[in-house]
């Protein structure tokens, strides 16, 4: 396969992920000829919700935080998306990532529509007590628009298998037990096999997927990934262990670099170990803006929004990019790095590996059974390729980028459930 289309128009400056989304947004729904009214439907939220968590901190203290769920569409099944811990959490940044998750998941065709949740904390400076207490709260508070058949959570930045927990022990409380009302659980609460490393098996899978559609060798392709969370180390794991040389990684505590390729289980050992990577010395420490201008085959911003923009797009190095975080290419840089020929794979497929177990993980619970690990990852993979080519599919016959592409596919189908529910 050619390298793709480098057809997004030129942009006036836009940065900020909410803006970008509906740009986005814009542009597949022009090329796929819809009116306005149809427009209006799909670019509307369903629902969203705003509340208010009176946190009181272990030193007997008050704060007040600022919680959110927005429920984009679920005209093809109960509402799906995480729940963000970051203190920059907004409600345009919320909205903007439920409608993402909305295309999201009828890209790779699962019976939900797209939600997100969000409270503006720093989870690192909040004791465990504190953050139990925190997330109670905001579960109380959202509970009523939750459920197994109605809106169901997952883990997004700075939320964990024990936050998930908590939303589960909360609303089982209220509700009779539950355990398909949250996903990325525990393994032993009910969490599936599989779904821990499922973003960033996914994105693995994409990544060798594309080396190879676009005739880059994928023998011991050179990779740069920003974040080593959940998904950028776990992405950083697995695409080491199938050959790659991952030359660059970072996440909060700055950017480590190593031509010849950096140790990753050792760094995976210290970060699990000290919390994150501050102060490991296995590789030279750089700026995380350097990072991302590292030479290198493959880049995988893998932490936060709004991270390539016009800003920086022009001096991208990488052969190509993939999106494991969500919304991290603003819409101006993608016409930039068009221009420059580099694809991006965009983050409603590349980092969809994690809804997609998500989703075999509430399968299970509703069936009171347990999948094995071979299984999950067999069919994440049948999944995603699935998802993987359709996209590639429709940005050859129609000339178009990865990211109009698989918008299209994503709001054809929410269009397509919209109109035979009578809408
Ligand atoms: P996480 O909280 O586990 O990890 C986030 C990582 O980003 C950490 O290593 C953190 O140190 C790093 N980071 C934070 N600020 C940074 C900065 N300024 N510069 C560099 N690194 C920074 O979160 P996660 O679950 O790995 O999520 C990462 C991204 O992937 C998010 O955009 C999220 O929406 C997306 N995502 C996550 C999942 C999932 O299953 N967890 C699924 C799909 C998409």
């Amino acid at each position: 396969m050619s390298t793709p289309a480098t057809t997004t128009p030129t942009a006036a400056p836009v940065d900020g992920i909410y803006e970008s989304t509906l740009r986005q947004f814009e542009l597949a729904a022009d090329a796929l000829g819809m009116d306005e009214h149809w427009r209006t439907v799909l670019k509307t939220p369903f629902r969203e919700m705003s509340v208010q968590i009176p946190l009181r901190k272990d030193d007997g203290t008050l704060e007040v935080f600022h919680g959110y769920r927005v429920q984009h569409n679920g005209s093809r099944g109960p509402m799906k998306g995480g729940i963000r811990y970051h203190p920059h959490v907004d409600l345009n940044e919320v909205r903007a990532l439920a409608a993402l998750m909305a295309w999201k998941t009828a890209l790779v065709d699962l019976p939900f529509g797209g939600a997100k949740g969000g409270v503006n904390c720093d989870a690192s400076t909040l004791s465990p007590s504190e953050l139990q207490r925190l997330t109670r709260k905001y579960v109380s508070r959202i509970g009523l628009i939750l459920g197994p058949y109605r809106d169901i959570p997952a883990p997004d930045m700075n939320t964990t298998p024990q936050i998930m927990a908590w939303v589960l022990d909360e609303y089982s409380g209220r509700n009779g037990y539950s355990p398909a009302v949250v996903t990325g659980k525990p393994v032993s609460m009910g969490g599936s096999l599989g779904r821990e490393a499922a973003t960033g098996r996914g994105v693995m899978i994409i990544t060798f997927k594309t080396l190879e559609s676009l005739g880059i060798s994928r023998e011991h392709p050179r990779v740069v990934i920003q974040g080593f969370g959940n998904v950028g180390s776990n992405t950083a794991r697995l695409l080491t262990a199938h050959g790659s040389k991952v030359i660059g990684i970072s996440d909060i505590s700055g950017a480590y670099y190593n031509a010849s390729g950096l140790n990753i289980a050792d760094a995976l050992e210290y970060s699990k170990n000290n919390r994150d990577l501050s102060g490991w010395t296995g590789g030279d420490k750089i700026s995380n803006d350097d990072l991302l201008e590292l030479e290198c085959d493959v880049l995988i911003p893998a932490a936060l929004g709004d991270v390539i923009t016009e800003r920086n797009a022009g001096n991208i190095r990488a052969r190509v990019i993939v999106e494991a975080a969500n919304a991290p290419v603003s819409f101006g840089a993608d016409a930039i790095l068009a221009d420059k020929g580099i694809p991006v794979v965009p983050d409603i497929l590349a980092n969809s590996g994690g809804v997609i177990v998500s989703y075999f993980e509430w399968v299970q619970n509703l069936q009171q059974f347990r999948w094995d690990e071979q299984d999950v990852n067999a069919k994440l993979e049948k999944l995603i390729t699935a998802g993987y080519e359709q996209m590639v599919a429709l940005a050859q016959g129609r000339n178009v980028p990865f990211r109009m592409a698989a918008f299209m596919i994503g709001l054809k189908r929410v269009m397509e459930a919209e109109i035979m529910r009578g809408t």
